[in-house]
């Protein structure tokens, strides 16, 4: 069964093939990252109307790629949200008039849902059950996973998500936007040691998180400081070590609290090399094991919607009713 996957959520326009029992047959993606740059962050109608003006040629690009005709696609799956509501509809109409067209069912994905399951696409994978961190630009949560659309969520942050704290101090200490991956690259020629940050609710005692603490403080060393290069570099030190720490230790928590041995990185932020790092030592050191996904299926992307579509219709699910709606807010548990 061959599954088009189309996400659209933001500023990513991702399409990709998935055949069930081969694995990925193609994916492209279109970043808008330098179409927003100059705002400073992502323009919602901007990003809609490029959306509008992408998604056709890429699908015809990973058709191609895979030398398959539109006859030969046997389903259609969508971001059907979260996300910005004008950039989802692109992508639900596309897929909607597609499927019409052809007479093939779609179905309707959660974006967290193609994010949580992404490391799945990687070789080696992890086994359900498994603990994921899913750290994204608007989303940090500690799910267990007992397979597809069974989720619990364990923690997640009571304000502000990682990599907006990445975002956002980044934009503080001047770095352009998306932040997550400057601030990570000033980092590595930042010296340890030099600035102290707080690390909120490390010993809450529950797997919740909180960030927004964390710009005020940044702000506070950006203000006291005189911001010379090497100073840059030690505060996104001090940021990148403060943010992973969290990370770091409430993921353990959720391994000893649910008894599991794998945690799975899911999200942009998954992208991190120091958090990839820390993760593993941590981890390992404890017998467990950490699954990521491959670097380009850690931000948005169309395999993991692809993927995620597979899955689902393999289970039965999709429609060939093509009335179809967008969810821009959508909490994942009640998806499951
Ligand atoms: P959501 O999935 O919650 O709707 P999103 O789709 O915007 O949000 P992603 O595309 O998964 O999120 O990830 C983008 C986020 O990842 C941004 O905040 C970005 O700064 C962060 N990010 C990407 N690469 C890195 C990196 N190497 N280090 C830290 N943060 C990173
Ligand atoms: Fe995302
Ligand atoms: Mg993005």
């Amino acid at each position: 069964m061959i599954t088009l996957g189309i996400e659209s959520s933001c500023d990513e326009t991702g399409i990709a093939l998935y055949q069930t029992g081969r694995g990925l047959l193609a994916h492209a993606l279109h970043t808008q990252i330098a179409m927003h740059s100059e705002y400073g962050g992502v323009v919602p109608e901007l990003a809609s109307r490029d959306h509008v003006q992408r998604a056709i040629p890429l699908i015809r690009q990973v058709m191609q790629d895979a030398n398959l005709t539109f006859e030969q696609l046997d389903a259609i799956a969508y971001t059907q949200g979260p996300g910005l509501g004008g950039a989802l509809l692109v992508g639900a109409s596309v897929a909607n008039s597609l499927a019409f067209a052809l007479d093939i069912p779609t179905i309707g994905i959660h974006h967290l849902e193609g994010h949580l399951l992404s490391p799945l696409l990687s070789d080696p994978a992890p086994e359900f059950p498994f603990v994921a961190l899913l750290v994204s630009g608007g989303h940090t949560q500690l799910m267990r996973v007992d397979g597809v659309g069974r989720y619990e969520l364990l923690g997640e942050t009571v304000d502000d998500a990682a990599g907006e704290a990445f975002d956002k101090s980044a934009k503080l200490l001047g770095l352009g936007y998306p932040g997550g991956p400057a601030l990570a690259k000033l980092a590595t020629s930042g010296r340890p040691g030099l600035y102290k940050l707080p690390r909120p609710m490390l010993h809450s005692g529950n797997l919740d998180f909180s960030f927004s603490g964390l710009k005020t403080a940044v702000l506070t060393l950006v203000r006291q400081n005189e911001l010379d290069e090497q100073t840059r570099a030690d505060i996104a030190y001090a940021t990148q070590e403060a943010i992973i720490d969290v990370l770091a230790h409430k993921a353990r928590a959720a391994l000893v609290k649910t008894g599991l041995s794998q945690l799975v990185v899911a999200g942009g932020v998954g992208a991190n090399q120091m958090l990839r790092q820390r993760l593993s030592e941590d981890i390992g050191r404890r017998g467990g094991c950490v699954f990521y996904p491959d670097l380009e299926f850690c931000t948005d992307n169309g395999a993991m919607i692809a993927f995620a579509g597979a899955l689902r219709l393999s289970e039965g699910q999709g429609t060939k009713d093509y009335r179809f709606n967008v969810k821009p807010r959508w909490n994942l548990e009640e998806f499951a």
